[in-house]
């Protein structure tokens, strides 16, 4: 076969030369894929909306040698809500950096692919911190990484006391007597409705999450927690929530939100 046609997600697209671009694309069918579209860039070019990141497009696709090439795409779907605002961008572009680095090329993943959709949709319309932080849960969940929340990493006895711990290298949550020994970097000591809000996320879909009410206490602590777990298991830094804590810092010191 040499062409196959999928729907896919634009994660990424890197000019190649004066015309061509490579694309960085998330499929139902085939998982992560890298694909070079001749002309893309051209005024002219068909395919000019349909590579654009951040777009739900159909492609159809040429197998090569060395490369793929998209013989021809439609878009489907673009999000539009989401460049309205800064917040929206930001946090859908960690939730597309998290899929490229946490996924293989040619394996697929179909529910992730699918709550990466829906995630898009609802960041455009609901709290987008939240919104990301329950899409980097389920995206734990669906890779394998998923932390243990009913019962302490470390003692495996229920997790007893409101101050708790999270470490990545324990694989979870700590009780309250198990936090109070452990002393090692990477662990960040959270309340308890930090845990239960993690449980929360992970057992509502995603369009319910964006009415979901979190104070600043816990946002923080969700915050540290997956920062954690993340560069833990995926070995490297998000650069996208890097640029998100700057933009912070930077409008609270103006007295903006991001
Ligand atoms: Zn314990």
């Amino acid at each position: 076969m040499k062409l196959y046609k999928t729907d896919a997600l634009v994660l990424r697209n890197l000019n190649r030369g004066d015309t061509d671009q490579l694309l960085v694309l998330f499929s139902l069918e085939y998982g992560k894929l890298k694909v070079i579209a001749h002309g893309s860039r051209k005024i002219t070019s068909r395919k000019r909306g349909a590579v654009q990141p951040l777009t739900l497009t159909r492609f159809l696709i040429h197998r090569g040698r060395y490369l793929d090439s998209v013989r021809q795409c439609e878009e489907l779907e673009s999000f539009p809500e989401l460049f309205l605002r800064m917040d929206r961008i930001c946090y859908a572009s960690y939730a597309v950096e998290l899929v490229e680095n946490s996924t293989v090329e040619g394996e697929a993943n179909q529910i992730l692919f699918a709550a990466l959709v829906e995630a898009l949709r609802q960041l455009g319309k609901g709290d987008p911190e939240i919104v990301a932080r329950a899409f980097a849960l389920k995206l734990i969940t669906l890779t394998g990484y998923k932390p243990l929340l009913d019962l302490c990493a470390k003692c495996r006895k229920d997790l007893t006391g409101k101050a708790l711990a999270f470490s990545p290298s324990a694989g979870g949550f700590l009780c309250a007597d198990c936090a109070r020994e452990k002393s090692e970097d990477q662990m960040v000591k959270c309340h308890r409705g930090t845990l239960e809000t993690i449980k929360l996320m992970l057992a509502w879909e995603l369009s319910k999450l964006g009415q979901l009410r979190v104070d600043a206490k816990i946002r923080g602590e969700l915050y540290f927690v997956l920062k954690l777990h993340l560069e833990y298991h995926l070995g490297y830094r998000c650069a996208t929530e890097m640029l998100i804590e700057k933009l912070k810092y930077r409008n609270n010191r103006y007295g903006l939100k991001l």
